[in-house]
Protein backbone atom coordinates (compact mmCIF):
# COMPACT_ATOMS: atom_id res chain seq x y z
CA UNK A 1 0.00 0.00 0.00
CA UNK A 2 1.29 3.60 -0.47
CA UNK A 3 2.60 5.19 2.15
CA UNK A 4 0.55 8.66 2.66
CA UNK A 5 2.26 11.86 1.92
CA UNK A 6 2.96 14.01 5.26
CA UNK A 7 2.02 17.23 5.51
CA UNK A 8 5.67 18.57 5.30
CA UNK A 9 5.50 16.78 1.56
CA UNK A 10 2.12 18.40 0.90
CA UNK A 11 3.96 21.45 1.53
CA UNK A 12 6.48 21.01 -0.65
CA UNK A 13 3.90 19.89 -3.25
CA UNK A 14 3.72 22.80 -5.79
CA UNK A 15 1.01 21.38 -8.86
CA UNK A 16 -1.36 18.43 -9.19
CA UNK A 17 -0.26 16.27 -11.72
CA UNK A 18 -3.81 14.62 -13.73
CA UNK A 19 -4.51 10.95 -13.40
CA UNK A 20 -6.92 9.47 -16.50
CA UNK A 21 -6.06 5.57 -15.62
CA UNK A 22 -7.47 3.73 -12.85
CA UNK A 23 -4.43 1.40 -13.24
CA UNK A 24 -2.42 4.15 -12.11
CA UNK A 25 -3.81 4.51 -8.12
CA UNK A 26 -1.50 2.46 -6.07
CA UNK A 27 -4.17 2.07 -3.12
CA UNK A 28 -7.02 -0.02 -5.28
CA UNK A 29 -5.99 -3.73 -5.75
CA UNK A 30 -5.98 -5.11 -9.19
CA UNK A 31 -9.02 -7.13 -8.85
CA UNK A 32 -11.00 -3.31 -8.09
CA UNK A 33 -8.71 -2.00 -10.51
CA UNK A 34 -9.81 -4.43 -13.38
CA UNK A 35 -14.02 -3.89 -11.95
CA UNK A 36 -14.17 -0.12 -11.74
CA UNK A 37 -12.08 0.13 -15.08
CA UNK A 38 -15.57 -1.41 -17.08
CA UNK A 39 -17.42 1.61 -14.83
CA UNK A 40 -14.27 4.18 -16.31
CA UNK A 41 -15.06 2.91 -19.71
CA UNK A 42 -18.87 4.18 -19.51
CA UNK A 43 -18.67 7.32 -17.44
CA UNK A 44 -14.91 8.85 -17.91
CA UNK A 45 -12.71 8.93 -14.91
CA UNK A 46 -10.24 11.43 -14.11
CA UNK A 47 -8.43 12.81 -10.72
CA UNK A 48 -5.05 13.69 -9.75
CA UNK A 49 -2.89 12.97 -7.39
CA UNK A 50 -3.39 16.44 -5.32
CA UNK A 51 -6.83 15.75 -4.32
CA UNK A 52 -5.99 11.81 -3.85
CA UNK A 53 -3.93 12.75 -0.81
CA UNK A 54 -7.14 13.78 0.57
CA UNK A 55 -8.63 10.05 1.11
CA UNK A 56 -8.50 7.86 3.64
CA UNK A 57 -8.14 4.79 1.99
CA UNK A 58 -8.60 2.74 5.15
CA UNK A 59 -11.95 3.86 5.20
CA UNK A 60 -13.92 2.24 2.55
CA UNK A 61 -16.48 4.71 2.89
CA UNK A 62 -14.73 8.03 2.87
CA UNK A 63 -16.26 10.79 1.54
CA UNK A 64 -13.57 12.23 -1.09
CA UNK A 65 -13.06 8.37 -2.04
CA UNK A 66 -16.89 8.47 -3.03
CA UNK A 67 -16.63 11.70 -5.11
CA UNK A 68 -14.09 10.36 -7.42
CA UNK A 69 -13.58 6.66 -7.58
CA UNK A 70 -15.81 4.79 -9.58
CA UNK A 71 -18.07 2.27 -8.01
CA UNK A 72 -20.08 -0.46 -9.45
CA UNK A 73 -23.29 0.95 -8.96
CA UNK A 74 -22.91 3.81 -11.59
CA UNK A 75 -23.91 0.91 -14.08
CA UNK A 76 -27.38 0.57 -12.35
CA UNK A 77 -30.09 1.29 -15.08
CA UNK A 78 -31.22 4.53 -13.85
CA UNK A 79 -31.56 8.42 -14.56
CA UNK A 80 -31.10 10.43 -17.78
CA UNK A 81 -28.03 11.69 -19.61
CA UNK A 82 -29.58 15.37 -20.04
CA UNK A 83 -31.98 14.90 -16.93
CA UNK A 84 -32.66 18.41 -16.80
CA UNK A 85 -33.20 18.46 -20.89
CA UNK A 86 -30.55 21.35 -21.73
CA UNK A 87 -30.94 20.56 -24.82
CA UNK A 88 -34.07 22.26 -25.36
CA UNK A 89 -32.49 25.72 -23.85
CA UNK A 90 -29.42 25.73 -25.96
CA UNK A 91 -29.75 29.15 -27.95
CA UNK A 92 -26.26 28.77 -29.96
CA UNK A 93 -23.67 25.71 -29.90
CA UNK A 94 -22.24 25.97 -26.39
CA UNK A 95 -24.69 28.96 -25.28
CA UNK A 96 -27.80 27.89 -22.93
CA UNK A 97 -30.59 30.89 -22.29
CA UNK A 98 -33.09 29.64 -19.54
CA UNK A 99 -33.64 33.22 -17.13
CA UNK A 100 -33.96 35.82 -19.01
CA UNK A 101 -31.09 38.08 -17.32
CA UNK A 102 -28.28 34.83 -17.21
CA UNK A 103 -26.87 32.89 -20.11
CA UNK A 104 -24.11 29.77 -19.91
CA UNK A 105 -21.45 29.39 -22.05
CA UNK A 106 -20.25 25.90 -22.01
CA UNK A 107 -16.30 26.70 -22.62
CA UNK A 108 -14.58 23.42 -22.32
CA UNK A 109 -15.52 19.81 -21.31
CA UNK A 110 -12.61 18.90 -19.08
CA UNK A 111 -12.47 19.40 -14.83
CA UNK A 112 -9.83 19.30 -12.44
CA UNK A 113 -11.12 15.80 -11.38
CA UNK A 114 -14.76 14.35 -12.66
CA UNK A 115 -17.08 13.60 -10.12
CA UNK A 116 -18.63 10.82 -10.19
CA UNK A 117 -22.13 12.18 -9.49
CA UNK A 118 -21.75 15.19 -12.72
CA UNK A 119 -24.98 16.15 -13.99
CA UNK A 120 -23.28 16.85 -17.22
CA UNK A 121 -21.24 13.68 -17.40
CA UNK A 122 -22.18 13.39 -20.82
CA UNK A 123 -20.00 16.57 -22.13
CA UNK A 124 -17.02 14.31 -21.06
CA UNK A 125 -18.20 11.20 -23.47
CA UNK A 126 -16.63 10.66 -26.62
CA UNK A 127 -19.49 11.24 -28.64
CA UNK A 128 -20.68 15.01 -27.14
CA UNK A 129 -20.24 18.16 -28.77
CA UNK A 130 -22.18 20.15 -27.18
CA UNK A 131 -19.68 22.47 -25.85
CA UNK A 132 -17.96 25.01 -28.49
CA UNK A 133 -14.41 25.85 -27.72
CA UNK A 134 -15.40 28.87 -30.45
CA UNK A 135 -17.49 31.14 -28.07
CA UNK A 136 -18.08 33.51 -31.04
CA UNK A 137 -21.98 32.31 -31.76
CA UNK A 138 -22.72 32.62 -27.87
CA UNK A 139 -20.96 35.68 -27.56
CA UNK A 140 -23.27 37.30 -30.80
CA UNK A 141 -26.71 36.16 -28.85
CA UNK A 142 -25.29 37.66 -25.84
CA UNK A 143 -24.52 40.99 -28.14
CA UNK A 144 -28.20 40.73 -29.04
CA UNK A 145 -29.86 40.16 -25.55
CA UNK A 146 -29.42 43.47 -23.79
CA UNK A 147 -31.31 42.03 -21.26
CA UNK A 148 -28.63 39.54 -20.17
CA UNK A 149 -26.93 41.13 -17.32
CA UNK A 150 -24.62 38.39 -16.74
CA UNK A 151 -22.89 35.73 -18.07
CA UNK A 152 -21.82 32.26 -16.38
CA UNK A 153 -18.52 30.41 -17.95
CA UNK A 154 -19.16 26.76 -17.25
CA UNK A 155 -18.45 23.06 -19.04
CA UNK A 156 -16.35 21.07 -17.71
CA UNK A 157 -14.40 23.78 -15.34
CA UNK A 158 -13.51 26.94 -16.80
CA UNK A 159 -10.14 27.26 -14.68
CA UNK A 160 -8.77 24.69 -16.37
CA UNK A 161 -8.00 26.65 -19.66
CA UNK A 162 -4.79 28.76 -19.65
CA UNK A 163 -4.60 32.15 -18.49
CA UNK A 164 -4.51 33.71 -22.47
CA UNK A 165 -7.14 31.88 -23.26
CA UNK A 166 -9.67 33.23 -20.29
CA UNK A 167 -8.32 36.51 -20.99
CA UNK A 168 -9.40 36.37 -24.25
CA UNK A 169 -12.97 35.07 -23.06
CA UNK A 170 -13.11 38.10 -20.33
CA UNK A 171 -12.33 40.71 -22.78
CA UNK A 172 -15.09 39.89 -25.37
CA UNK A 173 -17.09 39.81 -22.76
CA UNK A 174 -16.76 42.81 -20.97
CA UNK A 175 -16.59 44.80 -24.42
CA UNK A 176 -20.56 43.68 -24.46
CA UNK A 177 -21.73 47.11 -22.32
CA UNK A 178 -25.05 45.48 -20.93
CA UNK A 179 -23.01 42.65 -18.87
CA UNK A 180 -22.65 43.67 -15.69
CA UNK A 181 -21.56 40.37 -13.99
CA UNK A 182 -19.45 37.29 -15.05
CA UNK A 183 -19.66 34.15 -12.56
CA UNK A 184 -17.24 31.43 -13.16
CA UNK A 185 -18.56 27.45 -12.38
CA UNK A 186 -15.65 25.97 -10.95
CA UNK A 187 -14.49 23.09 -8.34
CA UNK A 188 -10.80 23.99 -9.16
CA UNK A 189 -9.98 25.42 -5.65
CA UNK A 190 -11.35 22.40 -4.41
CA UNK A 191 -9.26 20.01 -6.56
CA UNK A 192 -6.40 21.69 -7.64
CA UNK A 193 -5.78 24.93 -6.09
CA UNK A 194 -1.98 25.17 -7.18
CA UNK A 195 -4.11 26.62 -10.79
CA UNK A 196 -4.71 30.02 -8.55
CA UNK A 197 -1.03 29.58 -6.19
CA UNK A 198 1.23 29.07 -9.47
CA UNK A 199 -0.29 31.57 -11.98
CA UNK A 200 0.34 35.33 -10.53
CA UNK A 201 -0.92 36.54 -14.39
CA UNK A 202 -4.45 34.73 -13.55
CA UNK A 203 -4.42 37.44 -10.71
CA UNK A 204 -3.76 40.03 -12.36
CA UNK A 205 -6.16 39.22 -14.88
CA UNK A 206 -8.84 38.55 -12.12
CA UNK A 207 -7.76 42.36 -11.16
CA UNK A 208 -7.95 43.58 -14.12
CA UNK A 209 -12.02 42.67 -14.56
CA UNK A 210 -13.73 42.52 -11.72
CA UNK A 211 -14.67 45.80 -11.54
CA UNK A 212 -16.47 47.63 -8.51
CA UNK A 213 -19.82 47.81 -10.36
CA UNK A 214 -19.02 44.72 -12.66
CA UNK A 215 -17.83 42.10 -10.49
CA UNK A 216 -16.78 38.82 -11.15
CA UNK A 217 -18.15 36.01 -9.20
CA UNK A 218 -16.33 32.14 -8.70
CA UNK A 219 -19.58 29.82 -8.07
CA UNK A 220 -17.04 27.45 -6.05
CA UNK A 221 -17.89 23.46 -5.74
CA UNK A 222 -17.08 22.62 -2.38
CA UNK A 223 -18.93 18.61 -1.07
CA UNK A 224 -17.00 18.15 2.13
CA UNK A 225 -14.71 20.38 4.58
CA UNK A 226 -11.72 17.70 3.96
CA UNK A 227 -11.53 19.73 0.88
CA UNK A 228 -11.21 22.79 2.81
CA UNK A 229 -7.41 22.18 3.05
CA UNK A 230 -4.32 24.82 3.85
CA UNK A 231 -3.76 25.13 -0.16
CA UNK A 232 -7.27 25.35 -0.93
CA UNK A 233 -7.69 28.37 1.61
CA UNK A 234 -4.60 30.09 0.11
CA UNK A 235 -5.70 29.91 -3.06
CA UNK A 236 -9.19 30.94 -2.46
CA UNK A 237 -7.76 34.37 -0.64
CA UNK A 238 -5.78 34.79 -3.64
CA UNK A 239 -9.14 34.77 -5.49
CA UNK A 240 -10.65 37.54 -3.20
CA UNK A 241 -7.46 39.59 -2.80
CA UNK A 242 -7.55 40.00 -6.64
CA UNK A 243 -11.04 41.41 -5.77
CA UNK A 244 -13.87 38.34 -7.20
CA UNK A 245 -16.43 37.63 -4.75
CA UNK A 246 -16.44 33.42 -3.53
CA UNK A 247 -19.51 31.90 -2.97
CA UNK A 248 -20.16 28.03 -2.70
CA UNK A 249 -22.87 25.45 -4.57
CA UNK A 250 -23.11 21.75 -4.30
CA UNK A 251 -25.47 18.78 -4.23
CA UNK A 252 -26.75 17.11 -1.83
CA UNK A 253 -24.76 13.61 -1.98
CA UNK A 254 -25.51 10.30 -0.63
CA UNK A 255 -22.31 9.67 1.50
CA UNK A 256 -20.55 12.62 1.06
CA UNK A 257 -22.20 15.94 1.96
CA UNK A 258 -25.67 13.70 3.17
CA UNK A 259 -24.93 14.24 6.75
CA UNK A 260 -26.01 17.26 9.03
CA UNK A 261 -23.02 17.54 10.73
CA UNK A 262 -20.77 17.31 7.63
CA UNK A 263 -22.94 20.26 5.72
CA UNK A 264 -22.76 22.39 9.26
CA UNK A 265 -19.52 22.00 9.12
CA UNK A 266 -18.67 22.80 5.86
CA UNK A 267 -21.44 26.07 5.41
CA UNK A 268 -19.49 27.33 8.88
CA UNK A 269 -16.18 27.14 7.66
CA UNK A 270 -16.87 28.25 4.71
CA UNK A 271 -18.39 31.41 6.48
CA UNK A 272 -15.09 31.60 8.34
CA UNK A 273 -13.34 32.16 4.94
CA UNK A 274 -16.09 34.16 3.45
CA UNK A 275 -17.36 31.95 0.92
CA UNK A 276 -21.37 32.35 1.71
CA UNK A 277 -22.99 28.78 0.78
CA UNK A 278 -25.64 29.74 -1.86
CA UNK A 279 -27.63 27.06 -3.25
CA UNK A 280 -27.65 23.13 -2.18
CA UNK A 281 -28.86 21.63 -5.21
CA UNK A 282 -31.09 18.30 -5.60
CA UNK A 283 -29.37 15.51 -7.50
CA UNK A 284 -30.69 15.32 -10.87
CA UNK A 285 -31.71 11.72 -12.09
CA UNK A 286 -28.68 11.50 -14.27
CA UNK A 287 -27.59 8.27 -15.77
CA UNK A 288 -25.14 6.48 -13.71
CA UNK A 289 -26.41 8.69 -10.48
CA UNK A 290 -28.57 6.32 -8.55
CA UNK A 291 -25.92 5.53 -6.07
CA UNK A 292 -25.47 9.03 -5.11
CA UNK A 293 -29.07 10.08 -4.84
CA UNK A 294 -31.16 11.36 -1.59
CA UNK A 295 -34.86 11.43 -1.51
CA UNK A 296 -36.28 15.21 -1.47
CA UNK A 297 -37.93 14.51 2.17
CA UNK A 298 -34.76 13.36 3.63
CA UNK A 299 -32.36 15.92 2.07
CA UNK A 300 -34.88 18.24 3.19
CA UNK A 301 -34.78 17.42 6.79
CA UNK A 302 -31.27 17.00 6.51
CA UNK A 303 -30.21 20.38 5.52
CA UNK A 304 -32.69 21.88 8.30
CA UNK A 305 -30.98 20.19 11.07
CA UNK A 306 -27.38 21.12 9.61
CA UNK A 307 -28.95 24.60 9.56
CA UNK A 308 -29.56 24.46 13.18
CA UNK A 309 -25.83 23.96 13.62
CA UNK A 310 -24.51 27.15 12.01
CA UNK A 311 -25.07 31.04 12.45
CA UNK A 312 -27.02 33.26 10.38
CA UNK A 313 -23.98 33.53 8.02
CA UNK A 314 -23.59 30.18 7.48
CA UNK A 315 -26.55 29.30 6.97
CA UNK A 316 -28.34 31.56 3.93
CA UNK A 317 -28.25 28.77 1.76
CA UNK A 318 -31.34 27.30 -0.82
CA UNK A 319 -32.16 24.45 -1.10
CA UNK A 320 -33.29 24.29 -4.99
CA UNK A 321 -34.23 21.91 -7.82
CA UNK A 322 -32.94 23.25 -11.08
CA UNK A 323 -35.62 21.20 -13.24
CA UNK A 324 -36.53 21.94 -16.67
CA UNK A 325 -39.13 23.89 -15.42
CA UNK A 326 -36.87 26.01 -13.58
CA UNK A 327 -34.86 26.38 -10.87
CA UNK A 328 -37.46 25.16 -7.51
CA UNK A 329 -37.25 25.75 -4.52
CA UNK A 330 -38.02 23.37 -1.44
CA UNK A 331 -39.68 26.04 1.40
CA UNK A 332 -41.04 23.23 3.58
CA UNK A 333 -41.98 19.30 4.00
CA UNK A 334 -44.73 18.62 6.83
CA UNK A 335 -46.84 15.43 7.11
CA UNK A 336 -49.02 15.81 4.05
CA UNK A 337 -47.54 18.24 1.42
CA UNK A 338 -44.25 19.05 0.39
CA UNK A 339 -44.05 23.16 0.01
CA UNK A 340 -41.99 24.40 -3.24
CA UNK A 341 -41.90 27.69 -4.99
CA UNK A 342 -40.22 28.68 -7.96
CA UNK A 343 -37.32 30.50 -7.58
CA UNK A 344 -36.28 31.04 -11.08
CA UNK A 345 -38.93 30.04 -13.66
CA UNK A 346 -38.56 28.94 -17.78
CA UNK A 347 -42.01 30.33 -17.99
CA UNK A 348 -42.90 34.04 -16.89
CA UNK A 349 -46.69 32.84 -15.38
CA UNK A 350 -44.26 30.59 -12.91
CA UNK A 351 -42.02 32.95 -11.97
CA UNK A 352 -41.94 33.19 -7.84
CA UNK A 353 -45.38 30.92 -7.93
CA UNK A 354 -45.82 28.71 -5.40
CA UNK A 355 -46.67 24.84 -5.95
CA UNK A 356 -47.77 22.34 -3.03
CA UNK A 357 -47.82 18.41 -3.92
CA UNK A 358 -48.73 15.52 -2.08
CA UNK A 359 -45.60 14.44 0.45
CA UNK A 360 -43.84 11.43 -1.19
CA UNK A 361 -40.74 10.48 0.93
CA UNK A 362 -39.73 8.19 -2.25
CA UNK A 363 -39.67 11.13 -4.55
CA UNK A 364 -36.06 12.30 -5.64
CA UNK A 365 -37.37 14.59 -8.49
CA UNK A 366 -40.40 17.18 -9.31
CA UNK A 367 -41.76 14.67 -11.72
CA UNK A 368 -42.76 12.53 -9.23
CA UNK A 369 -44.68 14.89 -7.03
CA UNK A 370 -47.82 15.06 -7.54
CA UNK A 371 -49.60 19.04 -6.99
CA UNK A 372 -52.74 19.28 -4.97
CA UNK A 373 -55.57 20.62 -6.94
CA UNK A 374 -55.27 24.56 -7.83
CA UNK A 375 -51.37 24.66 -7.54
CA UNK A 376 -50.47 23.25 -11.34
CA UNK A 377 -48.50 25.08 -12.75
CA UNK A 378 -47.65 25.72 -16.93
CA UNK A 379 -45.30 22.97 -16.32
CA UNK A 380 -47.33 20.49 -15.14
CA UNK A 381 -50.29 21.83 -18.11
CA UNK A 382 -47.72 21.70 -21.01
CA UNK A 383 -46.81 17.90 -19.79
CA UNK A 384 -50.72 17.51 -19.34
CA UNK A 385 -51.95 18.31 -22.95
CA UNK A 386 -48.54 16.28 -24.18
CA UNK A 387 -50.34 13.23 -22.54
CA UNK A 388 -53.56 13.96 -23.65
CA UNK A 389 -51.90 14.49 -27.31
CA UNK A 390 -50.26 10.50 -26.50
CA UNK A 391 -53.70 8.65 -25.91
S1 LIG B 1 -16.65 19.85 -11.26
FE1 LIG B 1 -18.78 20.16 -11.93
S2 LIG B 1 -18.74 19.81 -14.15
FE2 LIG B 1 -16.82 18.98 -13.30
S3 LIG B 1 -17.23 16.82 -12.91
FE3 LIG B 1 -17.69 17.92 -11.00
S4 LIG B 1 -19.89 18.38 -11.11
FE4 LIG B 1 -19.19 17.85 -13.20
Amino acid sequence: MAIPATATEKKKRRRAKYILNIDRIPQLSDEEKKRLKQVSKRFAFRTNDYYLTLINWEDPNDPIRQLVIPQEREMNDWGRLDASNEASITVARGAQHKYGTTVLLLVNEACGAYCRYCFRKRLFMNDNDEVNYDISPGLDYIREHPEVDNVLLTGGDPMILQTPKLEKIFEELRAIDHVRIIRIGTKMPAFNPFRFINDPELMDLIRTHSRPEKPIYFMCHFDHPNELTEECIQGLKLIQEAGAICVNQNPIIRGISDDPDVMAELWNRLSYIGVPQYYVFQGRPTAGNEPFEVPIVEAYFKIEEAKKRCSGLAKRTKYCMSHEAGKVEIIGVDHQHIYLKFHRAKYAKDEQRMIVCERNDEAYWLDQLKPIPGYENEYYREEEKAEKGAA
